[in-house]
């Protein structure tokens, strides 16, 4: 069977974490502080704060804003609900904004749309570009629209480590950044999550809330505003280092296989059959996901392929068909489009173009097979 996703944990990696593990150096250690410094220097960003999880990023970032009851923020229809439910969970309210076909990224004149109408009663006081599958936001002009309305930009960029735009990383454009390591990621600790920033009093201020709101002086521990835990361990910041060594080239090997898809399914896409995800030269091809046209039996191109030893399945979900958050002032139409439609086929380094190649044979097959 060929899996959608694999991690990739080489041997090196896992005796890098014996080494902690026989240490006894579980949490706060040289690892977690080594790994902070080399993330920072890969993004270009003044520090890297590491947390528990992707979820646990977004949410220490919206506190360390000071986000809460009574604020909103701007969040895209199509994303992984823990964008959304971060927001909810500080007591301020998402507000959905449609995404683009292609991209599968915020739609950046909706956005300016919805800022320009905003009648409240919240305060609009952020907005959480997703940089979806690796692929950017528009960042120059999303920077341009949150300049001029006093906007603070928190890009979730979980699931796009090592994804640029005009030469500059996901996640060095905005105020915060913020970054998952979950196994479906291209680079993992098992669960994980950090943050970025260029400013160093909101620095400050997340290493405070991931550990307790708590803060080290000479006198000893100071507890300086209630908080939680969501530290990442000592032994699990060992494997996102030796990751990080590799992390550039997994993406360019990801890069030839979307290329690979790209090609060979440009006659399926002719055909009206599906529709293909945009090339960008910075994209980072977390997931390589296609939209498939109607007729639709979604479940039964996922089950068809599966016989064919083809893992599939959707790509992400849209936030307004979910339903559990209010009603969208922006009517999304893409996103639930794309949560309905989309499939995401098969995509991790170490596939070969011949796993490609199957994966295309299977899918042409099933969809004539289908009567499309
Ligand atoms: C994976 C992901 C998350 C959640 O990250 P976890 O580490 O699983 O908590 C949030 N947002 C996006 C866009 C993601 O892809």
């Amino acid at each position: 069977m060929l899996k959608l996703s694999q991690p990739n944990i080489s041997e090196a990696a896992i005796s890098a974490v014996a080494d902690v593990l026989r240490s006894g150096q579980l949490v706060h250690g040289p690892e977690g502080e080594a790994f902070e410094k080399e993330l920072a220097a890969y993004l270009d960003c003044r520090d890297v704060v590491l947390v528990s999880s992707g979820t646990a990023a977004l949410h220490v970032a919206l506190l360390a804003l000071d986000i809460g009851p009574g604020d909103a923020v701007i969040v895209p229809d199509f994303t992984f609900p823990a964008t959304a439910n971060a927001v909810a969970l500080t007591g301020a309210r998402p507000v959905i904004v449609d995404v683009l076909p292609g991209t599968y990224t915020l739609d950046v004149a909706r956005v300016e749309r919805v800022v320009c109408e905003w009648q409240g009663p919240e305060r609009l006081r952020a907005v959480m570009p997703v940089h979806e599958f690796g692929s950017m936001v528009d960042m120059p002009e999303l920077l341009r629209l949150a300049r001029t309305y006093g906007l603070v930009v928190v890009e979730d960029a979980a699931c796009a480590l090592g994804a640029s735009l005009e030469g500059l990383m996901a996640g060095a454009w905005g105020d915060l950044a913020c970054f998952s390591f979950h196994p479906r990621k291209t680079l993992t600790t098992g669960e994980g999550g950090a943050v970025s920033t260029n400013d160093a009093v909101l620095a400050t201020r997340l290493r405070r809330l991931r550990n307790h709101g708590m803060e080290r002086t000479d006198a000893g521990m100071r507890f300086i505003e209630p908080s939680t835990n969501y530290r990442l361990t000592n032994f699990q910041a060992a494997l996102g280092r030796m990751q990080l060594q590799s992390l550039d080239a997994w993406i360019a090997q990801r890069r030839e296989l979307a290329r690979s898809y790209l090609e060979r399914l440009t006659p399926l896409a002719q055909r009206g059959l599906l529709d293909l995800p945009l090339w960008s030269d910075g994209h980072s091809w977390q997931t390589f996901m296609v939209v498939l046209g109607d007729p639709l039996d979604r479940a039964g191109v996922v089950a068809a392929l599966r016989d064919h030893g083809v893992e599939a399945n959707l790509g992400a979900q849209s936030l307004s068909a979910i339903g559990i958050y209010a009603q969208a002032p922006d009517a999304p139409v893409q996103g639930p489009r794309l949560f309905s439609h989309g499939l995401a086929l098969p995509l991790f380094e170490q596939m070969t173009t011949a796993d490609v190649d199957h994966v295309v044979r299977a899918l042409s097959d099933v969809l004539e097979r289908a009567g499309c």
